[in-house]
């Protein structure tokens, strides 16, 4: 059976492999297609399509957008994206910088708690990626100051902890919006992990569907097989298409794997061609 993962991450956001490492690396395990999904950028798609091409993989251009809705954090992957889009360049241009001026006031945070560290060595030490909390735990765990990095997020930078500082969030109606004006698909990522009742779950997914959603997660790292068939019934009940993916992020997060998640995942290639009608259908309609 021919299997894929439309939702990974590499080192131009949180992930450890590179996009060339990653594509590689999708191919050794066998996967026909992999959608390319980092953080808030699209730095990494370039590298990722040539390797695609090197290693006989498809890859599709993808990006995860992190938004809030009535205080819920929800994730919307856009697949498909064009990387000339003004729209989208000028969308993550923002949101970079809105990540450099909270990261700024982090590490001023932390300053006063005695800790020394500054993100000209942080970026030093990961140049290609945008930085995100991971890395400066990462580097904190590395210079000593705590032994993990669970511990960095508990005691310093994790949401309740003094030297955190709200990241701006999109709303999912321009997330979507803008996926859609740039002829790309939207996909609601993990929808079981924001933890709703059944009947908050469903309401979200109308209103969501109602902003113009295409598709949602009905296969991802942490769901059962039930998990993966409650969610294929929500996505027929509001006419969504499927889409799923490991999340991978290397080795950072070591049980979880590329393809096949943490053991039972597995991705069949066939809603991929129904994804790529979608985006065709968009195109033939702008
Ligand atoms: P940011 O987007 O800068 O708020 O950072 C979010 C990233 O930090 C996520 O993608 C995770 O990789 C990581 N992260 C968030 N919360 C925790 C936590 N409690 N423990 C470990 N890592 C976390
Ligand atoms: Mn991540
Ligand atoms: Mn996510
Ligand atoms: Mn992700």
């Amino acid at each position: 059976m021919k299997t894929i993962d439309l939702h990974t991450h590499s080192t131009a956001s949180d992930g450890t492999y590179t996009p060339t490492e990653l594509v590689r690396y999708a191919a050794q395990k066998g996967l026909t297609a992999i959608a390319l999904t980092d953080h808030d950028t699209m730095n990494g798609l370039a590298q990722a399509q040539a390797a695609g091409v090197e290693y006989g993989v498809q890859v599709i251009n993808g990006a995860e957008f992190s938004t809030q809705y009535d205080n819920i954090s929800l994730h919307i992957v856009g697949l498909f994206l064009p990387t000339n889009s003004t729209e989208i360049k000028n969308r993550l241009e923002y949101m970079q910088e809105n990540r450099r001026t909270r990261n700024d006031k982090m590490v001023a945070n932390l300053a006063k708690m005695g800790i020394d560290i500054n993100m000209a060595d942080i970026k030093q030490k990961f140049p290609d990626s945008v930085i995100s909390r991971a890395h400066i735990a990462q580097y904190m765990v590395d210079k000593g100051y705590a032994s993990n990095k669970d511990e960095v997020f508990a005691k310093y930078i994790g949401s309740h902890c003094s030297a955190y500082v709200e990241k701006e969030s999109l709303t999912p109606l321009e997330t979507i919006d803008m996926i859609k004006n740039a002829g790309g698909i939207s996909v609601w990522a993990h929808p079981l992990l924001c933890k709703l009742s059944a009947k908050n779950l469903e309401k979200m997914t109308g209103i969501l569907t109602d902003f113009g959603l295409d598709a949602i997660e009905a296969y991802y790292c942490t769901y059962s097989p039930a998990d993966c068939k409650y969610v294929k019934q929500i996505a027929q009940k509001y006419g969504l298409a499927l889409s799923g993916g490991s999340d991978f992020h290397g080795t950072i997060k070591p049980k979880l794997e590329l393809g096949t998640g943490y053991g039972n995942l597995s991705v069949p290639y066939e809603i991929l061609p129904i994804l790529e009608n979608l985006k065709k259908e968009r195109k033939n309609e702008q």
